[in-house]
């Protein structure tokens, strides 16, 4: 088993093994030995999983734990959503000694942390994320969202969860696409901090390698995360790939995946930096064959002009312009405010490429 400890204000661990799901009752025992817990899950994974969950509950003690299965899909994460969740907690009696479980992916991630933020000012709450991309990269850092009609996590806490297990095991259900989606997230991890990950995702099969592969992403972001919990500095690192990725799934208007969206948004900032001479064209080759590998996409068919009238109103932008992410090479990447008149041309220039 891998142990990751993230030293937030209040610290917690992150248990990454197969398996782990059979014995989730007995690790929440050593962080919540007395709390009544509650599950929120979704209706994709609540039948494959759910029961698993329980068992392991039961056997380690917890009795009277309800669950409650959200429709499973992005629009879940709405205002709605957490409204109709305060209310089951309350009618659940859920006090504030209580300890919310999210089993599933990105979505009962953010909205329960979302939930467990703000019901009775705050309670306790663990990830057991099931899909690569909270493995490796939602599940950790205590970012909670709900999205609004006008745009996704407009509305969110900073909260910890109190214990995050990842179950590499579960991702074996995983469509295809799902799970690419979680591997483009790695492959950005592995360009911003970590070569040898990088070159992991290249060489070798990912399902022999999963928690090597989930261990080195959890590090990633463990170790930005503890020196920036609030995201107002180095954290930003983790958006490489995300202003123009963010761009593009918006103007597919969410049909492709997160992780879709951001490759093809690294490949714009890396062809960019190719044409502007401050990356070999070799880093690109790279970039291209590791996506390909793993059939995720590099270009797409918008006018610049649409992506970035959706740039522009990117949260993330301060008044200056937009906080751009480059590399210096494969592993080493830094930040740097651009002027948006400049980040578009800059952009523009890695056409053709
Ligand atoms: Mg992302």
């Amino acid at each position: 088993m891998n142990r990751i400890q993230v030293k937030t204000q209040a610290p917690y661990d992150v248990l990454i093994q197969r398996g782990i799901l059979r014995e989730a009752g007995q690790k929440i025992q050593k962080v919540k030995p007395h709390a009544r817990l509650a599950v929120i899950t979704d209706s994709n994974v609540a039948p494959i999983y759910l029961r698993r969950l329980l068992d392991s509950l039961e056997n380690a003690g917890y009795r009277d734990v309800p669950s409650f299965t959200m429709q499973a899909g992005e629009n879940t994460k709405s205002l709605e959503s957490a409204g109709l969740l305060y209310q089951l907690l309350s009618q659940s009696k859920i006090s504030r000694d209580c300890c919310l479980i999210a089993l599933g992916g990105g979505v009962i991630g953010d909205l329960t942390g979302f939930v467990a933020s703000t019901y009775l000012r705050g309670i306790a709450f663990i990830q057991i994320p099931t899909t690569l991309l909270a493995q490796v990269d939602s599940s950790v850092g205590g970012k909670t969202a709900i999205n609004l009609p006008s745009g996704k996590n407009l509305v969110g806490t900073f909260w910890q969860p109190s214990l995050v297990l990842c179950d590499p095991d579960t991702l074996s259900t995983l469509p295809e696409e799902v799970f690419s989606d979680g591997i483009a997230e790695t492959i950005k991890c592995g360009m911003i901090k970590d070569p040898l990950l990088f070159e992991l995702l290249e060489k070798k099969d990912p399902q022999e390698k999963l928690e090597e592969i989930i261990s080195r992403c959890i590090c990633i972001k463990r170790d930005v995360v503890e020196a920036d919990e609030l995201d107002t500095g180095n954290r930003m690192l983790l958006n490489f790939g995300h202003t123009m990725g963010h761009a593009v799934e918006n103007w597919m208007q969410y049909r492709q995946r997160h992780g879709q969206c951001v490759a093809v948004g690294i490949a714009m900032i890396i062809r960019a930096q190719v044409a502007a001479g401050t990356l070999p064209s070799l880093v690109l080759d790279r970039f291209l064959a590791v996506c390909q590998k793993y059939c995720l996409p590099t270009t797409c068919d918008a006018a610049w002009e649409d992506l970035f009238e959706i740039c522009r109103q990117d949260k993330k932008n301060t008044t200056h312009g937009i906080r751009a992410i480059l590399l210096r090479e494969i592993g080493d990447s830094f930040i740097k405010t651009l002027p948006f008149a400049e980040f578009e041309g800059f952009i523009k220039g890695g056409e053709g490429r």
